[in-house]
């Protein structure tokens, strides 16, 4: 079971994904394993630190970082897991770089969709939720300073917010959109009744 959540910054990503993980764990699947891109392996860290703190990068170079990050991920920490039979839920996947590099830097969305499913060997997840939230709340609900990335301007989060919906709207199979304004209770229980669906198949 491989589970992705996306959605802009503050929407609540990691927070229903560790309601996700306690839920599963509680319900007894033998292993779940949370992680997040960029930066769910050591060299993902270094990548993420130099991609979030590091000079500004021009569209290309930051592609090719997200998705060697995103390589190394899957080579060394998502498919052995899923080999092992975990669950992996992870914060961030291949559409947050169709949002950010295509949607949102205007790379074309079709080189950077080629250039991900490269780097993970065409491994897609099993489902992927959107946290979807007007970027205009985005501010409201930040609480850290924000990085280099999120410091973008506001038709940049617009593009980024417009592609995730076009990708979900082009696979529903794949995807649950959510409006992330909703309970963190309701949203955590709608994911799970998806994910309730997925696992009875
Ligand atoms: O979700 P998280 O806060 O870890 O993301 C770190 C930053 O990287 C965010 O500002 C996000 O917008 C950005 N990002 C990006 N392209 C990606 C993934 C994340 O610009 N492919």
């Amino acid at each position: 079971l491989f589970i992705s959540f996306e959605g802009g910054d503050g929407a609540g990503k990691s927070t229903q994904l560790g309601l996700l993980a306690d839920s599963l764990a509680a319900g007894g699947h033998r292993e779940v394993v949370r992680t997040r891109e960029p930066g769910g392996t050591e060299l993902g860290r270094t990548l993420r630190d130099l991609l979030l703190h590091g000079a500004d990068l021009d569209p290309r170079t930051e592609a090719l970082l997200f998705a060697a990050d995103r390589a190394y991920h899957v080579a060394s920490l998502i498919r052995p897991a899923l080999a092992r039979g975990a669950a992996v839920l992870t914060d961030r996947y291949l559409d947050s770089s169709v949002a950010y590099q295509a949607g949102g830097r205007t790379l074309p969305a079709e080189d950077v969709e080629r250039l991900s499913l490269w780097a993970t060997d065409a491994l897609l997840p099993d489902l992927t939720v959107l946290l979807d939230l007007d970027p205009a709340r985005l501010s409201e609900r930040l609480t850290d300073a924000p990085d280099r990335l999120e410091r973008a301007g506001s038709e940049f989060h617009a593009r980024t917010r417009q592609a995730f919906l076009d990708r979900a709207a082009a696979d529903p199979g794949r995807w649950l959109v959510l409006d992330a304004t909703r309970a963190r209770e309701d949203l955590a229980a709608a994911i799970r009744a998806r994910v309730d669906a997925l696992l009875a198949n």
